[in-house]
């Protein structure tokens, strides 16, 4: 018989803490064959489980050597002493130390799926060893569905599964009563029996005599070496046969090293299944967080979609508008500079640089004055008591028009405002007048406009409320419209006849001799040309979109900045809550790692689990969201008439996106925790 491990001149000193030591192991000089039943006695203490982990590569901090085969442990790299634990050892503990969380199988087979072994060979492999220690039916089975020495029997399949040279049972039949203890030896001494080395701690002198060696170690001496002239071969010749099958096996398929990312999904989903409770409930709280982010991106691309539906449904494709932009005060045009008419030339000369046959003249282009309550302050009066309350009904207006060309389209009751007198106001006026009509009501209104150096107020008496129109962006607002004609010569009696100044021009491209086509190619070059002038732009609504949209973004960014700080807290709790997950299964992580698994593997293993928290995350944020979108929805259609949210399909991808990224970031430093836990105190952890 070949020697297959010798130990020489191994000395083994723990750290304390910064100033003292413990010195475990003295000078353990010993060699052992193949075939070999060792058991190593010893009182508690003396050092037996130090010399284990040395022999099974779980601790490489000593001195001396451990040679097994051609390699020498105290030499190995880190990578080497993985592969070394994966292929040629196999650990048996006291407490078993099998995954809960996993089926027999599976556990069995925890060390094919580092090496990334197809699952069809797993489980043959895993059948054929389980058929040996006599638990072929149980493979479905969950460790805690096992009596002790079942556990005792998978954990033993586990060490077999990669076919090792040597098998380290650190007090096997610890836990054990006496027929499942002589159950389990029966079995040990079989696989020492089929050519391989099997040391195991004992306490037990029964168990000790039926060893073929017998070590006593004391105070991290060895005191003494005995062989057992009784030793007896079993007859049974199946671990044999299993063996030299397996070993055939082993030289025409080299193992890969990795654990597939697939595998490790596997490993976590059954893991984040043994506790769904809490990974539920964690994944509810990221949700909520990504739910309200997905929320405010419907409703800003809402309020957005909903502007530009509106805007493209009232304004008319050959109307042209050109408003001035002003920062204090109302933007006017200068008429006495004949502003406009620069304008008018500059457009006539690009329309025919560029092979328009058009020209804008006085008869197509026409003034218009609005404005907004910023500048004026408009009040309508009405004459009648509409409320019976003893006074006449005044409204606060929130914007003032002169009617422009393209309104006739969108009044929707009675008849625009003529140059006798005579105003239309939005729908929101029927509000106002209840079950009145109020067409043809008689208003008194005044307007203050605030010029910067002209300050005036006027005041109009007797007007008629001729139509209502709706131009649906602002039919929910209180507006009113004027005719320009009727309200410049208003105008003129508060000041000193000196001309309106308009704050708009509409330049109307229809004519007889063009196709609305034509007329609308027009007007879409003039609007090309507008847009090059510095101090001009579209028309007012387009402006107050504009102001409802940064609005809408400047709520919208802070609802953002809100999500994210509900992002940032679940991000906390995934790394609390995995952090902790990595405490809870230190002995796992232990086991694994006496089966071979690297520090990558570790890592890979708890990655997946956050990836997993974040994908699971990421759906229930959606169902958040989802449920959100209706309540509001419901709610702002019951309350306003409109609901202005929109989703978009690759919101799903940002919901999923966002939720993995921030699992897997804050997943990343428990992870890695794992992965440089120490397997001896992981194991030694009760
Ligand atoms: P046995 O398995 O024979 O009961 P161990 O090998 O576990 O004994 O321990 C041998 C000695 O080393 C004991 O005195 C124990 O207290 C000490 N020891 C074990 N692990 C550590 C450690 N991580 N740090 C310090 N001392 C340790
Ligand atoms: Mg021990």
């Amino acid at each position: 018989m070949d020697e297959m491990l010798k130990i020489v001149n191994v000395n083994k000193t723990y750290k304390i803490n910064k100033y003292e030591s413990f010195q475990a192991l003295h000078n353990i000089s010993v060699s052992f064959k193949s075939g070999e039943l060792v058991s190593i006695v010893g009182e508690s203490g003396s050092g037996k489980s130090t010399l284990m982990n040395l022999i099974g590569g779980l601790d490489s901090d000593f001195t001396g050597n451990i040679i097994v085969g051609d390699q020498d442990l105290s030499k190995l790299s880190d990578r080497e002493l993985d592969k070394y634990r994966k292929d040629k050892v196999g650990f048996v503990f006291q407490s078993f130390n099998l995954i809960s969380h996993l089926s027999i199988l599976d556990n069995v087979t925890l060390a094919l799926t580092l090496s990334n072994v197809s699952e069809k060979e797993k489980v043959e492999r895993a059948t054929n060893i389980l058929k040996l220690v006599g638990l072929e039916s149980q493979i479905k089975k969950k460790p805690t569905q096992l009596s002790g020495g079942q556990k005792q029997r998978v954990a033993i399949a586990r060490a077999l599964i990669n076919n090792p040279d040597i098998i380290i049972a650190d007090e096997p039949t610890g836990a054990l009563d006496t027929t499942t203890t002589m159950q389990i030896l029966k079995i040990l001494k079989e696989i020492a029996d089929s050519g391989k080395l099997v040391i195991m701690v004992t306490h037990s002198e029964k168990v000790a005599s039926i060893s073929s060696r017998v070590v006593e170690i004391s105070d991290g001496r060895i005191v003494s070496d005995k062989q057992n002239p009784k030793y007896k071969k079993t007859k049974s010749k199946i671990f044999k046969e299993k063996v030299s099958e397996e070993k055939k096996d082993k030289k025409n398929k080299p193992l890969k090293q990795n654990l597939s990312y697939l595998s490790a999904i596997k490993l976590s989903f059954h893991n984040m299944w043994a506790s769904k409770t809490k990974n539920l409930l964690m994944a509810f709280g990221v949700a909520i967080g990504i739910g309200s982010l997905i929320l405010m991106l419907c409703f800003s691309s809402g309020i957005t979609d909903y502007i530009n539906a509106t805007m493209k449904s009232y304004s008319d494709p050959t109307i042209v508008t050109i408003s001035k932009q002003s920062k204090d005060g109302l933007p006017l045009f200068d008429v006495d500079n004949g502003e406009i008419t620069t304008i008018m030339d500059g457009i006539n000369e690009y329309l025919s640089q560029n092979g328009y046959d058009f020209e804008v003249t006085e008869d197509n282009c026409s003034p218009g004055f609005n404005c907004p309550t910023i500048s004026t302050q408009i009040s309508a009066y009405f004459e009648d008591d509409l409320n019976n309350d003893g006074d006449f009904e005044r409204l606060d207006i929130f914007y003032f028009y002169t009617t422009p060309p393209y309104y006739s389209e969108d009044v929707v009751d009675g008849t625009l405002p003529t140059e006798e007198g005579g105003i239309m106001f939005a729908p929101a006026v029927y509000n106002f007048f209840g079950d009145i009509d109020p067409i043809g009501e008689k208003v008194d209104f005044s307007i203050s406009i605030n010029i910067p150096g002209f300050n005036t107020t006027i005041n109009i008496d007797n007007a008629i409320i001729t139509g209502i129109v709706d131009t649906s962006v602002m039919s929910g607002f209180p507006i009113v419209y004027i005719n320009y004609d009727f309200f410049e010569k208003e105008y003129k009696k508060y000041s000193n006849g000196a001309a309106l100044q308009p704050t708009t021009y509409y330049i109307q491209t229809r004519s007889e001799n063009l196709t609305e086509a034509e007329s609308e190619e027009i007007a879409s070059a003039i609007n090309r040309y507008i847009s090059t002038l510095e101090g001009y732009s579209g028309s007012i609504e387009e402006s107050l979109a504009n102001m409802f949209q940064s609005m809408a973004d400047t709520i919208g960014t802070s609802l953002i900045i809100l999500s994210a700080i509900s992002l940032l807290v679940s991000a906390i709790m995934i790394l609390v809550v995995m952090y902790m997950s990595v405490s809870e299964r230190t002995k796992e992580i232990g086991v694994l790692k006496s089966i071979g698994a690297r520090k990558k593997d570790i890592h890979r293993i708890f990655s997946s689990e956050s990836f997993l928290v974040g994908l699971l995350s990421g759906i229930c944020g959606l169902i958040v969201a989802g449920v959100l979108i209706l309540i509001i929805y419901i709610i702002l259609i019951n309350l306003v008439g409109i609901a202005p949210l929109s989703f978009k399909w690759y919101y799903v991808f940002i919901a999923l996106g966002v939720s993995i990224v921030i699992s897997i970031s804050s997943g990343l430093y428990p992870a890695s925790k794992a992965a440089r836990l120490d397997p001896v105190e992981s194991l030694r952890r009760e």
